[in-house]
């Protein structure tokens, strides 16, 4: 009977199982490897982080740990806008004036900010994003990136999380609550980290090393909890309390015994799901630039990221990586078969190649839980599944576990807090 068994040897599963390393605990995970959606992978040399990209945090603690598990290489965020054909830098909120090439559009974006307020108590995004930016930078930038990110109407999300991730227009100062461990909006210029070597991965394995049992290859298939008991790939372990980092429906649908009203809320809980396209570049790509944001229709991807960028290691290397986010969704299905040349033309398009025949290869990689969606209403239902499963000693937490839009560092950093709460029960 182990003391803690930990589904998922992701952030959240490996800041709970540090918490705990002194009990009794044991992770389980149904891959090879560590990191779950903030793992990388090696195609052609070339290196590919699929989820987490860069390295920031609010939380001093967590900062520590990773900087004294891993060398750590830093340096300013280079991101930009791709608008109307040309390059500005990121966000397009504070830069649209250098779209001098279409004046009406600069003019539009200008003239709206006289209607602007600071958005407090908006009913849902799409009311935010108005009232925040004013129409023009709305209608040219804000409402069609959105859109083609998150892949639904904008009325759907709540408005409550924006003040982490969306920063101000031009002339607006940010208050940032600092102390309180918030994350704030990456700037143009924000401070980032990544592994010195190797891909973003390397974080969570090198955390990882200071976690005595990990049984990899061991996919949790059925949950009893009246047995405390875990039924695996690999066989059957019994616990005293189950911490699980799984999505949230794929775990109900493994636990027996889960009442009908809590299958009822899971089922309101919406999720966005991403095509990623992997681009294999067959030398080191030209640009210094690390993400380039976009909402135009003719180009695929809401978000490029230019990965060989992430620190000097991956640029010395000779083939590099670029990855293209490409959201689908019912609302949003794909305008082209061809996806991955649909994301070469736009690569082509936004200068970051010059021919396809640079490009070695591609792949892609279907993420079907990437973005938990934050609807209004997902807190409350959170409550009543979280409810019932911590009354049987099952207690979910991370990016999917918490049904949260947060990132690896909070998601070690809650499944850090958990752990050191469950040490005392
Ligand atoms: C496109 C994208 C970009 C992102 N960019 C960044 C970024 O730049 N910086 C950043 O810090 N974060 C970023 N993130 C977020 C980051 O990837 C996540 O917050 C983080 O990985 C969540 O950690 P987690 O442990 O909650 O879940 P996961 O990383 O999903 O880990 C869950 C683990 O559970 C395992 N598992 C699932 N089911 C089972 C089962 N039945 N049995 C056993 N094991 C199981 C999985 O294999 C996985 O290893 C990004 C995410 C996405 C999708």
């Amino acid at each position: 009977m182990q003391k803690f068994i930990i589904i998922g040897a992701g952030p959240a599963g490996i800041g709970a199982a540090l918490s705990l390393k002194e009990e009794d605990s044991l992770v389980l995970e149904k891959r090879a490897d560590i990191g779950g959606l903030s793992s990388s992978i090696e195609i052609d040399g070339a290196v590919f982080d699929i989820g987490g990209h860069s390295f920031h945090t609010p939380h001093p603690q967590v900062r520590d740990m990773v900087f004294n598990a891993i060398e750590m290489y830093e340096q300013r965020r280079d991101a930009r806008c791709f608008s109307y054909g040309k390059m500005i830098p990121y966000p397009f909120q504070k830069h649209y004036r250098k779209l001098d090439h279409v004046q009406e559009v600069v003019d539009e974006c200008l003239k709206g900010l006289d209607e602007t307020d600071d958005g407090q108590n908006s009913v849902h995004f799409e009311e935010f994003i108005n009232r925040r930016f004013g129409p023009g930078i709305a209608k040219h930038f804000m409402l069609p990136y959105n859109r083609k990110l998150w892949g639904r109407d904008l009325k759907r999300l709540a408005a409550d999380w924006v003040g982490e991730r969306v920063a101000a227009p031009e002339g607006v100062k940010e208050k940032f609550d600092l102390a309180g461990g918030k994350r704030k909006p990456l700037q143009g210029d924000t401070l980032v980290a990544y592994p010195a070597k190797g891909g973003f991965g390397e974080i969570y394995t090198a955390l990882a090393r200071d976690i005595p049992k990990i049984d990899f290859n061991t996919e949790v298939q059925r949950i009893d909890p009246k047995k405390h008991t875990v039924y695996t790939s690999n066989g059957e372990y019994q616990y005293q309390n189950l911490i699980t980092t799984m999505p949230i429906p794929e775990l109900l649908k493994r636990v027996e015994g889960v009442p009908q009203y809590v299958f009822d809320e899971a089922s309101h809980l919406d999720c966005l799901a991403l095509k990623l396209v992997l681009v294999v570049i067959g030398h080191p790509v030209d640009t210094e630039i690390q993400r380039v944001y976009c909402a135009d229709q003719d180009i695929p991807s809401h978000k490029t990221a230019i990965n060989h960028n992430s620190s000097d290691y991956l640029r010395s290397l000779k083939h590099h990586g670029i990855m293209a986010e490409v959201a689908v969704s019912p609302e949003k299905p794909l305008l082209r078969d061809d996806l991955e040349n649909w994301v070469i033309e736009g690569l082509q398009k936004m200068e970051i190649i010059k021919s396809p025949s640079e490009v070695n290869q591609t792949r892609i990689v279907d993420a079907k839980y990437a973005y938990p969606v934050p609807t209004a209403d997902r807190d409350d239902r959170m409550k009543v599944i979280k409810g019932w499963l911590n009354e049987n000693d099952i207690y979910p937490v991370g990016r999917f576990g918490d049904w949260a839009y947060v990132n690896s560092d909070e998601s070690i950093y809650r499944g850090l807090l958990l752990g050191f709460q469950l040490r005392e029960k």
